[in-house]
């Protein structure tokens, strides 16, 4: 990510070096062509003005009327070069008439240098009037004089001055383009200015038509020196280049350098938000947007190559314990920690992701056979089994694994995804720390489960819930000592659903919280109709003490049926006891407070941990109906419900056996002083209690 900016930043700066570059290049030519202009355009101010001045000494009315030679009174002093006439009379001939016809130089019009009209139209414009002010006396020019010609319209001279001798004239005007200039200058009646050198030191040639009447009468040819001006100017002009280009450069590149760190400041937060939007901010494993992209664009080329895809979703088994007893801070670390053993233990082409919590997914290509995949699954299984040092503690968990492998049809994504998470669901079922590939069967299931939650959800709204009622007696005088509500549901197609296939779903659902509470409302107000002698006792889910205030709600349903606490019994299992231990100790505890007798249900099927049983305030514990239906069939049964009995008398805890279905079994039970009994032998569980006012029993309680 940084790479990528620093690549760019340097694009950046060499963007800015080579528009430093170019404008230091775009000065020095700029800078070139103004002074070519400027040269130029002293050439020919100088010209106009050495003219007029010639013009104005040579066609003295006085002088020339005298017909003199005197090389001395003909020369402008200005000029400081010697005139030479050479051909008075025709000299004389083309000033004649000079005083009543004025002589015209050619207009000053700026410099027409056609090579460089922009300059020029903008010296028109604006910087002739400055150049001009700025010049200072008119007589002042860089360029030197080092001749002068004049010359009538047929190139014959008449006059000299200066460097220039007949034979220089004639050599000058032999050369091409200077002829050419001087036809031009001749033609269009404007000066021209040549650069060829003729001789000597010069490298200037200007021609300077004079007319009169609109017809040039003579030509004067000033030959200049431009070589010192020149040299000085470039001085000048690399001075100022310089100087200029400091200037540029500085005022360039502070608000270059500033803008660049602003630019490079925004590149750095576009490519963290861009980070952030494709990972997970814990791990800094892809999220499920870019796993999803990846999963895209893999079973593109898996279909292209015709290979194998492995969707693997991975949850760590009982992550939330960790969280629960060790802290979030300790609970971070392991994912971190779990992400880097899952990196390390994947191919490169293989994408490692987590989805949220403590679920992962691993996307494997490349895979040839099932076989590859379960090499990987179980890589991963053994690498995250390891024990983790985090935070000062040692750790050790262990995951599940979905596998489903692809391609496969329709939206491939979606459908690889599900199916490795059914998966991982039967892996979890089928005891976790393992894997599982998807089967067709697993997802018949999960559908059969989502159409059952919704009809759940229907059969609560419609009354198609109801409750049983299987008596419980005392085994010593037969007596019936109460009740135990369970719930049915009667499905309109499927007919009697099992709680314990719809139980979990209201778990997981949350829809056990007002089933709990309306079974606990409509077995409360039955039992009030029974013989004030006779115990109701209702099963309470582990998920209700998580979502639900149970002791208010115990109060509020006692209090509205006007139930007294003492008739009711609520049956808990052992799996509740080790959820959050203190929060369900003080519920416990207050229930038992009310007077509602707290009992062990299915006891030997969990932990059977007999802390519990002097720690919290337990009164009954229920046999599991498992043990009761091996008695008399194996003698470790018998012996492990022999000592729960005696247990129980020890403790002072009431002892009922469930599922006792035969005399053989109850006798059993009787000989070892159990206290209560409750089963099909004794009363299946039916919708009304028959006989209000005491049911009787209609089988003898030992044969
Ligand atoms: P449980 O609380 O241990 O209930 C006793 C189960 O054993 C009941 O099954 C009952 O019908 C069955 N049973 C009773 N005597 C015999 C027998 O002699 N032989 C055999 N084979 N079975 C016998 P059920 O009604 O299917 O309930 C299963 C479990 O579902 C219950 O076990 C209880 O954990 C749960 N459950 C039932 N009703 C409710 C309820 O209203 N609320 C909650 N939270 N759980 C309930
Ligand atoms: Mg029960
Ligand atoms: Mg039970």
């Amino acid at each position: 990510m940084l790479g990528e900016v620093g690549a760019r930043d340097r694009l950046v700066m060499v963007g800015l070096v080579v528009l430093g570059l170019l404008t230091v290049v775009a000065g020095v030519v700029s800078g070139r062509s103004t002074i070519t202009y400027v040269l130029n355009k002293d050439v020919r101010d100088a010209a106009l003005s050495w003219t007029a001045k010639l013009e104005a000494s040579l066609a003295g009315p006085s002088r020339l009327g005298r017909g003199t030679s005197d090389k001395s009174s003909l020369a402008p002093r200005m000029l400081d070069k010697d005139v030479q006439v050479l051909d008075g009379a025709a000299l004389r001939e083309r000033f004649a008439g000079s005083e009543d016809k004025p002589a015209t130089l050619p207009p000053d019009r700026g410099f027409d240098d056609e090579s460089f009209n922009l300059l020029g139209g903008l010296d028109r414009m604006v910087m002739g009037w400055a150049t001009r002010r700025m010049q200072g006396p008119k007589d002042d020019f860089v360029s030197k004089l080092e001749g002068f010609a004049v010359l009538s319209p047929d190139k014959t001279p008449l006059a000299l001055g200066g460097a220039l001798s007949p034979a220089a004239v004639q050599s000058m005007l032999g050369r091409p383009d200077l002829a050419a200039a001087f036809d031009g200058a001749l033609a269009k009646d404007t000066i021209a200015i040549a650069n060829a050198p003729a001789g000597g030191k010069a490298d200037r040639v200007a021609f300077v038509p004079v007319s009169e009447d609109g017809k040039v009468m003579r030509v004067y040819a000033f030959t200049m020196d431009q070589t010192a001006a020149a040299a000085m100017t470039n001085i000048a002009l690399t001075v100022v280049t310089l100087t200029t280009s400091l200037l540029i450069v500085m005022g360039f590149s502070v608000p270059a350098a500033i803008a660049s760190r602003r630019i490079r400041e925004r590149w750095l937060a576009e490519d963290q938000i861009r980070f952030l939007a494709l990972h997970d901010s814990l791990t800094g494993l892809p999220n499920r947007l870019q796993l999803r992209q990846h999963l895209e664009r893999g079973v593109a080329r898996s279909k292209r190559h015709g290979q194998l895809l492995a969707v693997l979703c991975l949850d760590l088994d009982r992550f939330k314990d960790v969280n629960d007893t060790l802290g979030h801070a300790t609970g971070d670390a392991l994912l971190s920690e779990v992400a880097a053993r899952l990196r390390d233990n994947v191919r490169e082409v293989d994408l490692v992701g987590r989805l949220g919590g403590d679920e992962f997914t691993i996307v494997g290509e490349d895979i040839t056979s099932p076989d590859d995949a379960m090499r990987l699954a179980r890589r991963v299984c053994t690498a995250l089994a390891e024990t983790y040092h985090v935070n000062g503690h040692e750790v050790t968990i262990s995951a599940s694994i979905g596998i489903a492998l692809g391609p496969v049809e329709g939206e491939a994504v979606d459908v690889l995804m599900k199916n490795a998470d059914l998966a991982l669901y039967r892996a979890k079922q089928d005891g976790r720390n393992t894997f599982r590939f998807f089967e067709p069967a697993m997802d018949a299931a999960l559908q059969k489960r989502r159409r059952l939650e919704n009809d759940l959800r229907t059969a609560m709204r419609k009354n198609q819930l109801y409750l049983d009622y299987q008596p419980q007696f005392d085994l010593a005088t037969g007596r019936l000592s109460g009740y135990e509500a369970l719930v049915r549901w009667w499905h309109p197609t499927e007919g009697e659903i099992p709680p314990a296939t719809f139980l979990p779903i209201a778990e997981e659902t949350g829809l056990i919280a007002p089933l709990g509470e309306w079974i606990l409302r409509t077995a409360c107000a039955y039992a009030t109709t029974w013989p004030s002698d006779t115990t109701l006792a209702v099963n309470l889910s582990p998920a209700q003490f998580k979502t639900q205030d149970v002791v208010g709600l115990v109060r509020k349903v006692l209090a509205e049926t006007g139930l007294d606490a003492t008739r009711l019994e609520l049956e808990i299992t052992e799996g509740l006891l080790l959820q959050n231990t203190d929060a369900v100790m003080e519920t416990l505890k207050r229930l038992d407070e009310l007077g509602v007798a707290i009992a062990m249900d299915d006891f030997g099927t969990g932990y059977s941990s007999l802390s519990y049983l002097t720690r919290f305030p337990v009164r009954k514990i229920k046999i599991d109906r498992s043990f009761i239906e091996t008695l008399g069939i194996s003698p470790e049964t018998s012996a492990i419900v022999s000592s729960i009995v005696g247990l129980g008398q020890s403790l002072k805890v009431t002892i009922t056996a469930e599922g006792v279905e035969t005399e053989g079994q109850a006798a059993m039970l009787r000989k070892w002083g159990c206290d209560q009994v409750q089963g099909y032998y004794y009363g299946k569980p039916e919708m009304e209690v028959p006989g209000i006012g005491g049911r009787k029993l209609d089988r003898p309680l030992v044969a």
